[in-house]
């Protein structure tokens, strides 16, 4: 029998933990990455907080709870086996006012559905010792959290990868999918790549992908730049862990939040604000393309009247230090404007609906011979090793039972 050729686009983390997972489960298949940049995780996979999740956030049985605490005992089962930086900290959940207090019993019991283990409650005296430049009246401890190098992640992934075989093509950029009877041919400018399964991991391109490969979308891709600050040496001290808000009710960001990273900086951030680039990291970074892209989708202008006050507060953050600051002060009043130098930016890929509302869930969608892995932002690269686990159990079985395509 021949060879059976398996691609996944995208070398994110997404895309490698898939393509690491189907190797694991079909050795005997030739695993090929397609990536347009010139290595892995050049995009969401290395602009984020660095956090390794566990669930506490999201809905009982959504594919975001499910992924991500498997893919937190798999992560860090991985880290662990293979020497990647990670460490479990712990996390803090503060509430700053009576309607954010209100809400942590919420996530406790979601916690709890979720599976998580050694959620408590804590009051502000025992918020003081674990955090003594936080004020909050009340707060939520979630032990199962961490920090991680997501950078080695991919590099081991990369490498571990190439050992069993698989190839690895950079400056490859898909601009084209033809689906035949028996094949699939992935175009880029140089190359045409036969497989008998692809895996689309192309974050924040992701429906452009699934586009070229004739698949009716009912969403688009929206760009949200998340904007970070170093805390400077002082201010960092006083700073132990993870200490994040309440997050907005309906949002699937999860507000400002102060991550003390596996390097041992502090971060505040991230914001979230429309970007004009889908993979534009610097303020005022602009492509015409990328804009018509989203001025033109009526889901975008349904989305942004139902979310004018927080988008409008969310760009003041951008606009002005002083208020971004003003949003860290609201845990840590101790905190000054000069004790924040601007740091990175990421943009996470947010899937928006013609009817302009956010896709909450992470959204899997199927075409012939491929599976598009359509809205992947957080927890998605904790949850990369879950997430591959399903997408090669689906692809095994598919190749198995000869209905690839
Ligand atoms: C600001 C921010 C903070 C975050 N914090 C966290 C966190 O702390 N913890 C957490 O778990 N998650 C976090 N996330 C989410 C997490 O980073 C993403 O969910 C995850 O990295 C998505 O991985 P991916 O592989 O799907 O996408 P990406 O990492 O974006 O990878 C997609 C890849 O596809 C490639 N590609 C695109 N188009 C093409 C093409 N035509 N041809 C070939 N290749 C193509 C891109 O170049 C890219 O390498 C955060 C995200 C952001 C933006």
């Amino acid at each position: 029998m021949a060879q059976k050729k398996i691609v996944v686009i995208g070398a994110g983390l997404v895309g490698l933990a898939t393509a690491y997972r189907m190797q694991e489960a079909m050795p005997d298949a030739k695993v090929i990455v397609i990536e347009k940049e010139d290595g892995s995780v050049r995009h969401q996979s290395s602009h984020n907080s660095g956090v390794i999740h566990s669930g506490v956030y999201y809905q009982p049985g959504s594919l975001k709870a499910q992924n991500c605490i498997a893919g937190y005992h798999y992560l860090t089962e991985f880290c662990q086996q293979h020497g990647v930086d990670f460490r479990i900290t712990g996390k803090l959940i503060v509430a700053v006012n009576e309607e954010e207090e209100r809400q942590l019993p919420v996530l406790q019991q979601r916690a709890a559905e979720n599976d998580l283990q050694g959620v408590r409650m804590l009051n502000a005296r025992e918020i003081a010792e674990k955090e003594p430049a936080i004020q909050a009246r009340s707060g939520l401890w979630i032990p199962q959290t961490g920090i991680v190098d997501f950078v080695q992640l991919a590099d081991k992934l990369c490498e571990l990868l190439r050992v069993k075989g698989a190839e690895l093509y950079f400056h490859q950029e898909v601009e084209d999918i033809v689906v035949t009877k028996t094949s699939l041919y992935i175009q880029t400018r140089y190359q045409s790549f036969e497989a008998d399964m692809v895996v689309n991991c192309a974050g924040l391109y992701s429906d452009k992908i699934a586009l070229m490969a004739g698949v009716h979308l009912g969403h688009r891709i929206i760009p949200f730049r998340g904007e970070y600050f170093i805390l400077r040496k002082k201010a960092a001290q006083k700073i132990n862990g993870l200490v994040y808000p309440v997050p907005h009710s309906g949002l699937p960001f999860l507000g400002v939040h102060l991550t003390r990273r596996i390097n041992g900086e502090v971060e505040a951030g991230p914001n979230a604000i429309l970007s004009l680039k889908r993979e534009g990291y610097q303020r005022g970074a602009f492509s015409w393309k990328d804009t018509w892209d989203t001025l033109s989708y009526a889901g975008f202008w349904k989305m942004v009247s139902g979310f004018k006050k927080i988008g409008f507060s969310e760009w003041k953050k951008t606009m002005s230090k002083t208020v971004f600051t003003k949003a860290v002060q609201k845990m840590m009043p101790s905190v000054t404007e000069d004790d924040l130098t601007p740091a990175m930016s990421g943009v996470r890929a947010q899937a928006i609906r013609k009817d302009g509302s956010l896709v909450d869930d992470f959204l899997l969608l199927r075409s012939p011979g491929m599976i598009h892995v359509c809205n992947a932002p957080s927890p998605a690269a904790t949850s990369c090793l879950s997430i591959g686990q399903t997408i090669a159990q689906e692809v095994e079985k598919a190749i198995n039972s000869r209905t690839a395509l």
